[in-house]
């Protein structure tokens, strides 16, 4: 039989604030927007603003340099905002916070807090465990008085361990919530923390999740594992914990609202991998074709790492990027003959025997913008770039009969990969006397940050049709040569966008709305492209 404790059991409302109360307040969100601030005017400006989002705001007092200074203006904004849950945390240095002071003057500005209207209030264990037996009594009392409930909190800021113990000591206090924080060194880790929300949650209410880029998978799935709610933060740099990602991502980048159990979850897995473009295109695409699938960034270090999160949370598939595309293949139950002689994948699919299948869908990222503008049965092909990403475009287009020429800046890789793919190999010196049906760059060159522009010289490009698989920037310098000399061109965000609609079709068996996947991706690209550019003016 389910215990309930806290919001199920309403905590005690003193009976002054029911007294001519224009309306009952809601329940809780599960998204509680943590707002921090230099000042507390910035405070209640962001807490305005943060509305936008969320019902639920955490005010971190503890950023502020006077935490005590926010209270007469908190106590007027809540009492402007009825419909507005709040909790009122002032965490001392010594436990992860910015709060100078002692622990009478943290159990002071909290008590205060509470009756400005903050209906929680988070205490640290150690705090909890240090204050002497009356002076929590006489703590909780004051809290009681006021309508508030009482959450007390663990953090751990270097690893996830003996989470069970953490919250046992948090419990030894009956307090309203228990908040169990830890830190992700890996993807596992995320287990870890779901596992105690799912044991916990069912007789107590509790929030736990890991910091670190690698625990986001926690802060995101959480509520559904049975979390009371997940912390985000007011917007993109305004964060209050490493790993805490903005409101409107966790809304509308990663789909938090629609997350049910019948969610299907899926991942993009390398090193680094938070600027992957994937999560974006496919949930876009999810969203459009009404399926209910959503899909995180996975900072992948080890691959069984990756294959254990695959398994045991579970996912349903993985785009897998470097360096894991060569290190998954032992794994594989099977993959398709392509992609086996390819010696790469980038798609995972879990079967329904639960057993993990292989794709490389890059080379349909190839062979679809090309079989669309020319027929690859004898067409004349130039591949600039032998390592993985020509891999897949040498395979795929001699698969499809084309007459494919390798160009290497290390003629013997070149060699290698045209003897294994039936195909030839060129020495660069002999480019400028070459005419192609196609070109296409398969090295970064042009690709910001690069140190050289051009994989090829001017008086090398001679092609009827120019592909550069450099997608950032959107038109490359060699692209914007093509253009200029008449040439056809295909860029990379074309093969990027089929990748992932063979990706989605995998996944999905439907087919996937290529434009709007196109679209997003385009818009996201000149977004960052302005924003960098903002950053160096
Ligand atoms: P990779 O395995 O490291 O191979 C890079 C290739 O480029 C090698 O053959 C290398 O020659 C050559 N190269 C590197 N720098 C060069 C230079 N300055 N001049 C001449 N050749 C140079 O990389 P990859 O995974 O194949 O990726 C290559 C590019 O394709 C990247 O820019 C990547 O972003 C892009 N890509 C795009 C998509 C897409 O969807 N649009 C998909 C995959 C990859 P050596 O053998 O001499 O080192």
């Amino acid at each position: 039989m389910r215990q309930l404790t806290g919001m199920d059991q309403p905590y005690p409302i003193a009976p002054e604030k029911l007294a001519g109360a224009p309306a009952p307040r809601p329940r809780l969100g599960k998204l509680c927007v943590a707002v921090q601030a230099a000042s507390p005017r910035e405070m209640m400006d962001r807490a305005s603003a943060a509305l936008r989002d969320s019902r639920f705001l955490e005010f971190r007092l503890d950023w502020l340099a006077k935490p005590a200074s926010v209270l007469p203006l908190l106590a007027e904004f809540l009492a402007a905002h009825r419909e507005v849950t709040a909790i009122a945390t002032c965490r001392r240095k010594q436990f992860g916070g910015n709060f100078g002071g002692a622990l009478t003057a943290e159990l002071e500005i909290l008590r205060r807090a509470a009756e400005s209207g903050c209906e929680i209030v988070d205490l640290e264990v150690e705090s909890a465990e240090e204050a002497k037996p009356g002076q929590l009594a006489k703590f909780r009392a004051g809290l009681a008085a006021a309508g508030a409930a009482l959450l007390v909190s663990f953090h751990d800021f270097s690893r996830t361990k003996d989470l069970e113990a953490a919250a046992a000591r948090i419990e030894a206090f009956a307090p309203d919530f228990v908040k169990v924080v830890s830190t992700a060194r890996s993807l596992a880790d995320n287990l870890a923390v779901l596992r105690l929300i799912e044991e916990r949650s069912l007789a107590l209410h509790v929030v736990a999740m890991a910091m670190g880029e690698e625990g986001l998978l926690s802060r995101v799935l959480g509520p559904r594992a049975g979390g009371t709610f997940t912390f985000a933060s007011f917007a993109e740099g305004a964060e209050t914990a490493p790993g805490q990602v903005s409101a409107r991502t966790l809304i509308d980048l990663y789909r938090f609202e629609q997350l049910d159990q019948a969610t299907r979850l899926f991942g993009v897995a390398g090193n680094p991998i938070a600027h992957s473009l994937s999560p974006l295109m496919h949930n876009t695409a999810f969203r459009r074709e009404n399926v209910n699938a959503a899909m995180m960034p996975l900072r992948a270090r080890a691959v069984d790492d990756l294959l254990k999160i695959v398994r045991e949370l579970p996912l349903a598939g993985v785009a897998v990027t470097m360096p894991l595309k060569q290190e998954v293949l032992p794994y594989l139950a099977n993959m398709d003959p392509l992609t086996a002689r390819i010696g790469a994948c980038n798609t995972l699919r879990t079967g329904a025997d639960g057993k993990i299948y292989g794709f490389n869908t890059d080379v349909a990222g190839v062979v679809r913008p090309l079989e669309r503008r020319l027929r690859l049965r004898g067409a004349k092909i130039g591949v600039l770039g032998a390592g993985g990403a020509a891999r897949a475009a040498v395979f795929g287009l001699v698969e499809q009969g084309a007459e494919v020429y390798i160009v290497n800046r290390t003629h013997e890789t070149a060699v290698a990969l045209a003897r294994k793919a039936k195909a030839k190999a060129l020495k660069h010196a002999q480019l400028a006397k070459q005419q192609f049906d196609v070109l296409i760059n398969t090295t970064p060159c042009g690709m910001t940050g690069s140190k050289q522009a051009m994989p090829v010289e001017a008086n090398e490009l001679h092609a009827r049709l120019v592909f550069d698989m450099v997608y950032n920037p959107l038109e490359t310098p060699l692209l914007k040569l093509a253009r200029e000399r008449g040439m056809a061109v295909v860029s990379g965000l074309e093969m990027f966008v089929q990748q992932g609609a063979r990706q989605f079709e995998i996944w999905t068996g439907k087919p996937a709305p290529e434009a709007e996947m196109y679209r997003v991706v385009e818009l996201e690209l000149r977004r960052r492209r302005q924003a960098e550019a903002a950053r160096e003016a």
